[in-house]
């Protein structure tokens, strides 16, 4: 008979839970993380779409992973391996005069613009430190505050001292406007100043004119204060970024089992006691940690009635609603994009001409429909690893937005029209290309809500606008990784610091839930 008593449940086994499951196994605590899907990593997955051609499902460059949560983890030693690193932007023109943004530098633009963009990418790594400093521990809270919380606050104040004067009225200042407006204040070039403006509105709800874009750039940059100049590809698909996290679970000696999707959160009185499976099962221990989104979490596993009016209003106004569709091709050959040298090829593509032209997708969005001309981030694994296609074929990976959650149309009709679209964008930059598609797969909102259990099929598993940032996330009274029920804690990419393959919501967590215990053992003795 299995013990069906642990320290610790996680529910799902995203990168998050895997890595809170790690940290919490490593300072002794039994765990078992029980994942709906057939394998763990959530998110970061590799799926056969078509015989011989696998691609990243969801997530597919990494960009934000934390190094010290992967030093810890040991990720090289569990399979994380690299296919490429440090990857440029390349920002596509439809006549082929691209510009290539390579860390700090970008060529392909006026000299004034190259000078604006290299002090504007070592500002916003002086940016990055300071939020860095924010997004690697548990958010303090200004009520309630604790010595901990205290001590980040102060942390927090002086960071921002030691940018010096000028530094710090900037970001007070971009930090209230948009990234249309700060992309218009350093650069003339409209195709680079797209470029920024993409990184800002990636994921989110958002067009460049919409507050909050300039955050959710330094949340896209946070990596540059960590050294890195681009993102990453790994060999073997995101899947194999999952599969090193779960090893590395396991090597702590935590349990996963796949397969077990968890229908409620077990309460005794007002606490979480333990989880009752789909199957029926029902398994006990003293900490629930779930890394579903928060509304799935609060509205589907614990239930409205186990939560008061004023909390529920909260989750129910929480806003998740995704627009990014995903796009799968398989081909025959390397694509041609008009002008762009074949070595540039697997590097990151962006196809957004201009500002106006990305807000005007995004119009379309606000009113349930989706964009006629959308804008893409385009990656061609294949080009860096083999292990995906058959030889001498591609896989190409590209995120599409606008595309509405909750199209007015419905997707069931509106799904064949919108991959058609983006087919017919794709064919004005790389002519031919559709001659070349073996097979191809559109992912919406509404597949990836299936697929990966998040609700809304939203990137951060809701919006990391302000008011659901930093001190807020996900939302006043379940911020700090605990929640209204006691015994009950969040790790997964709707806690602060938000979205992408980073890991440290789930160090985070793991950290918070320690601490908890041993507040709680110290109070007790
Ligand atoms: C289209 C798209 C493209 C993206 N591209 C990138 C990218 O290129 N780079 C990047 O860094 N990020 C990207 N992201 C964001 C990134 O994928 C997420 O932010 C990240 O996966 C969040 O990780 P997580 O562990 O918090 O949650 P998830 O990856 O969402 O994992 C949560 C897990 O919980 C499980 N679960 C949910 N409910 C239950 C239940 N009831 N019982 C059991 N298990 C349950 C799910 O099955 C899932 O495995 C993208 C997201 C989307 C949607």
């Amino acid at each position: 008979m299995t013990d069906k008593r642990f320290d610790t449940i996680i529910i799902g086994a995203g990168h998050n839970g895997l890595v809170c499951a790690a940290y919490l196994a490593k300072a002794g605590r039994k765990v078992l993380v029980l994942e709906a899907a057939s394998q763990p990593g959530g998110a970061a997955a590799t799926r056969e779409f078509h015989p011989g051609f696998r691609v990243s499902s969801g997530a597919h460059l990494l960009t934000q992973l934390n190094p010290g949560v992967a030093k810890d983890l040991g990720l090289a030693s569990h399979g994380l391996d690299y296919a490429a690193r440090d990857l440029k932007t390349v920002a596509l023109a439809e006549d082929g005069a691209h510009l290539v943004i390579d860390g700090g530098s970008v060529s392909g633009v006026s000299g004034n613009d190259a000078v604006a963009y290299a002090k504007f990418h070592s500002q916003n790594r002086r940016f990055g430190k300071v939020l860095d400093g924010f997004f690697s521990r548990r958010q303090p809270t200004l009520v309630d505050r604790s010595w901990d919380d205290a001590f980040s606050l102060l942390k927090l104040g002086w960071s921002l001292k030691r940018l010096g004067k000028e530094d710090m009225q900037d970001l007070m200042r971009v930090g209230l406007i948009n990234i249309y407006d700060v992309a218009n204040e350093h650069f003339d070039s409209e195709l680079l100043k797209a470029a920024v403006a993409m990184d800002g509105v990636l994921g989110s709800h958002m067009g460049p004119r919409s507050p909050n874009t300039v955050y959710g750039y330094l949340h896209r940059h946070i990596a540059d204060a960590w050294g890195n100049s681009g993102p990453a590809l790994v060999r073997g698909g995101m899947g194999a970024v999952g599969q090193a996290f779960a090893e590395a679970a396991r090597g702590f000696g935590a349990e996963i089992r796949c397969d077990s999707k968890v229908a409620r959160v077990e309460m005794q009185g007002c606490h979480a006691t333990g989880v009752t499976l789909e199957s029926g099962e029902t398994l006990f221990a003293d900490t629930i940690v779930s890394n579903a989104d928060p509304k799935t979490t609060f509205e589907k596993l614990v239930g409205y009635p186990n939560l008061d009016a004023g909390f529920s209003r909260r989750v129910h106004n929480f806003r998740s609603r995704g627009v990014s569709a995903k796009l799968h091709l398989a081909l025959d050959t390397l694509p041609d994009f008009r002008g762009l040298d074949a070595a540039l090829a697997g590097q990151r593509l962006l196809l957004a001409p201009t500002m106006d032209h990305i807000e005007r997708a995004f119009n379309h969005a606000k009113y349930g429909e989706y964009s006629r001309a959308p804008v893409m981030e385009i990656s061609i694994p294949s080009v860096h690893d083999d292990s995906l296609t058959p030889a001498g074929k591609h896989v190409l990976s590209a995120i599409v937005q606008f595309a509405p959650y909750a199209l007015r149309e419905g997707w069931d009709s509106g799904k064949e029209v919108f991959k058609r679209i983006a087919l017919e964008q794709l064919e004005r930059y790389a002519p031919g290309i559709n001659n070349r598609v073996l097979a191809s797969e559109l992912s919406t909102p509404v597949d990836l809500e299936r697929e990966f259990g998040m609700a809304g099929g939203h990137w951060h598993h809701g919006e990391i606008a302000l008011d659901q940032a930093l001190l807020m996330r996900p939302m006043p009274g379940a911020h700090q990784y605990r929640t209204p029920i006691p015994g009950l804690y969040l790790c997964g990419a709707g806690s602060h610091p938000g979205g992408g393959i980073m890991g440290l919501a789930g160090r985070n967590a793991a950290e918070a839930v320690i601490k908890h215990r041993k507040d709680r053992e110290e109070r007790a003795a």
